[in-house]
Parts: C-alpha cells; structure tokens; sequence
C-alpha cells in the first residue's frame, strides 16, 4: 500500500495532465486501471447509440438483463432463492413486466448472505469489493463485476459527453483530502495524467483555500470540473462574490444533492451547465442530468429504477427509490432500497434520448423530515440552507425530528433569528418554537445532513 499523504504531498496536485490521444489511451488501458478493461471504451461508444433506441428495442434491452440476473440470482444465492421461494416466485415467468411481484431485496440480509471474507484480497482479475459509506443508515458490502464497472466508467463518460466534453479536453476534479476511496494513488494520478485531468484535494474550504482555487481555476482553464458538490459549491459562491470571471463550460458534480437555487443562480452568472450524477456507491451512476432542461435521465443501460410509494410505483411525486442492478451477477442486487428519495416525473425530455426520467433526487431517506403529511427532503433543506446562507440569515441548519410532533432546530451563524424561524417554520409546515443555535454544525467531508430523523419507512412500503 503506497503511503496515502506522500503520494498527495508529490503527485495528486502535481498532475496537470496532457491531451493524450484516444487510441493510445485506449491500448494501454491496463497500465492506467486496475479494476476495469478497456471493454469500457466500447461500452461508452454503444452508450451514445442505446440513449437512442426505440422504447420497444430499450425495453427488449433490459429485459433480456433482467431475465438473465432474476434466474441467476436464484440459482446462485442463498438469500434470493430463499427469499423468492418464501414469496412463492417462479423466477422463470418473471420479467420486467412482472417486476413487481418481487420482493425487495434489503441490505441486511444482502450483507449476512453474502458473506464477504474480511481478509480476502480486495482486488481480484474479474472483481472488486465494494464497502457503501453506511450514509443510509446501514454499510453494505460485495463485490462488483468487472464488467458492471465498465459499465459505470462508459456512462460517467456519457455525461461528460453530455456537458459538451472532447477527449482531451481538460478537466479539473474537487476530493477530499483524505479520500478513503483512493486505493492506488500512483495508478490514479496516471489516469489523471493520461485523461488530462487536474486534482485538487480540498480540505477546510476556508477563504485562503478559495482563493486559491480561484486563481487555480483561472490559471489552469479547464473545460469542466467534477468532484464533490460541496466544494464545487464554496468555490462558485467565493467566485461570485469576488467578481472572480469563470470560464467553465460544464460542471458535472456528484455524491451530494445540489440544491435548485443554487444550480439555477451560478449556472446562469458564470454562464456554464451544471449536470448532476445521481449515484449510490452500489450502482455508481443511476440518474444523469440532461443537458436539456432539469430532469435525469436513468442510466437505463445499467439499473432499472423505480419510484415506490405504499408498495406502488409512482408516475409523479416523491417516493423510495428502488434499484435493480442490471450489469452486477456476483452480487445480485434486484428491487435493492437504495435508502433514498427520488421524485418522479412524467414530464418527457426536450431531448431526443428514450432514456426514462426522473424529476430530481432528494437525498437520504433518514434525512426526511416529516410533518402531518407534509414531507421535507434533504434536497429542500439544502435549498433551503444556500438561500439562508446567501441572505446572510444564518450559515447553517440541522433539523432533528424526534418523534412526528418533535422536532428541534439548530442552526450555525445566525445573524436574524426571527427570519429563520419564520423560513424554517413555513419550509417544515411546523412552528418552530426557538431555534437553537449550535456552532458546531459540521456539513463537511461527506456529512451532509440537514435532516435527522427516528422515523421509519415514511413511504410505507413493505
Ligand atoms: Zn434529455
């Protein structure tokens, strides 16, 4: 194992990185990944033709995965054929239009029979184990086909495509410092190298840290950025209220929700597109924002997605999102609760993509605060907070429902407590009483919840 904090010290923020050419790219792919094959090349290239196929082809597409994986995770795994054989299922007259009728797989009993040996090797030729962040509620672990991770290279690939992205084009990418998921720095920073990409580890995102990412921005002129939101974020509102001039075409954030105010007042300042990438360290990319209009489109070559309230799939609205993982055979995950919320919506795409879409994710399902029937997401307390944040009404907020009737709010740099109780009280549909003020509200490295909830199963499903 490389030393972690040498290898950032040396090479992450090093890297520049060079338009390397596509073949060349593709040839030596082993060299720069250890996880993937170039497979992943060719499976980005269908990608731009299958966002396209007819709803009959697209249709045929999934189901012939999904047959596929319901009889072999039968066949297979001890949890599915129990669980199915207790529900009675004949996995061999099941298909996609029948989804339903399976029960949904859930992450406990997925982890104790999936037994994962600790001490196994954590990379093998054709798979790799993946452990969640347990942002749900519960960490989950298994492993992941090959084949499944190039499917989740091919389609994060699409959506730079979708943001006007070349080969060779520069990007600039925002992570943690400290990033657990960095395996293989040095392989890494090939990649970096080779994709023309600049990393640059954020820590604290205080002034001195903007302001150099700032000058970075201007300095190095990237295409697009990615990485974490949260940083994406403070930079953006650092350079728009330093009338700092950015010219970035795209900005492709992921791992948390990004709040509607905030994409609709930078992408129009700075004149760039903000694409987001719904994902779950599961599936990786489940929902990918066009860049037509606000609705993402699922990312139908690898999940199928459901939108499930009182065990119903919903059209519009919000609901549990469920997820079956169309690439994945080793671990199976079919109907899997995700743990999120997800807001549906049959308004169709400018686009001409036949992909099926979303309305918007909403974060966590612990994260939902719930008052009489008026729900409150961990995507509208974002919205909520930047609009707080950007009035200079308060910095930050924490909301902690303790039983349906109780619920209590805390909330950091209050400079007009009487606004915030009246906005926080009209956005909850609930009177708050007194904020309290709280200094340390830590929103940062990940952990991003506004919400906090001891309410169970609010969409009741079962
Ligand atoms: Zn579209």
């Amino acid at each position: 194992m490389e030393d972690n904090n040498k290898f950032y010290d040396m090479t992450w923020t090093d890297i520049t990185g060079v338009p390397f050419p596509y073949d060349w790219y593709k040839n030596s792919f082993d060299l720069h990944h250890y996880t993937m094959s170039a497979q992943a090349l060719d499976f980005y290239q269908q990608s731009l033709e299958t966002q396209y196929l007819p709803p009959n082809k697209l249709k045929e597409y999934i189901n012939k995965r999904f047959v596929k994986l319901v009889r072999h995770a039968y066949k297979t795994s001890a949890y599915y054929k129990a669980l199915y054989d207790e529900h009675k299922i004949d996995v061999n007259k099941i298909d996609i239009d029948l989804i339903e009728k399976l029960p949904f797989a859930e992450k406990k009993g997925l982890t104790v029979h999936s037994q994962v040996d600790q001490d196994s090797k954590v990379f093998s030729d054709d798979k790799l184990l993946v452990r969640t962040s347990g942002s749900t509620g519960y960490r989950m672990q298994f492993y992941c086909d090959k084949e499944q991770l190039n499917w989740r290279w091919a389609l994060w690939m699409r959506l730079f495509h979708w943001g006007g992205y070349e080969w060779g084009n520069k990007e600039m990418r925002f992570w943690y410092k400290f990033a657990s998921t960095v395996k293989k720095p040095k392989t890494e920073a090939i990649d970096a190298f080779l994709s023309n990409r600049n990393f640059l580890p954020f820590d604290t995102l205080d002034n001195n840290e903007l302001k150099d990412f700032c000058n970075k921005i201007v300095e190095k002129d990237p295409f697009l950025i990615t990485g974490y939101w949260e940083a994406i974020e403070s930079i953006l509102k650092y350079a728009y209220e330093n009338n700092v001039c950015l010219n970035i075409k795209s900005i492709l954030p992921s791992t948390q929700v990004v709040p509607p105010s905030a994409r609709n007042l930078f992408s129009k300042h700075f004149n760039l597109d903000i694409l987001d990438k719904y994902a779950s360290a599961e599936h990786s990319g489940i929902a990918h924002q066009c860049e037509v209009g606000d609705l993402y489109h699922v990312q139908s070559e690898n999940v199928f997605v459901e939108v499930v309230a009182n065990n119903k799939s919903v059209d519009n609205g919000l609901g549990e999102v469920v997820v079956t993982d169309l690439n994945n055979l080793t671990t199976p995950l079919i109907r899997y609760r995700v743990g999120d919320v997800v807001e549906a919506s049959d308004r169709v795409c400018g686009c001409n993509r036949t992909l099926p879409t979303i309305a918007k994710p909403h974060g966590r399902l612990i994260n939902t605060i719930k008052v009489e029937s008026k729900l409150t997401t961990e995507l509208e307390l974002a919205d909520l907070e930047f609009n707080l944040r950007m009035q200079r009404i308060a910095d930050r907020i924490e909301i902690v429902q303790n039983s349906e009737d109780d619920v209590v709010v805390f909330a950091g740099g209050v400079n007009d407590k009487k606004k915030l109780t009246k906005l926080v009280s009209d956005c909850l549909n609930y009177q708050v009483k007194d904020v309290q003020v709280k200094t340390d509200i830590n929103h940062f490295r990940g952990k991003r919840h506004r919400g906090k909830t001891h309410l169970t199963n609010i969409f009741n499903n079962s």
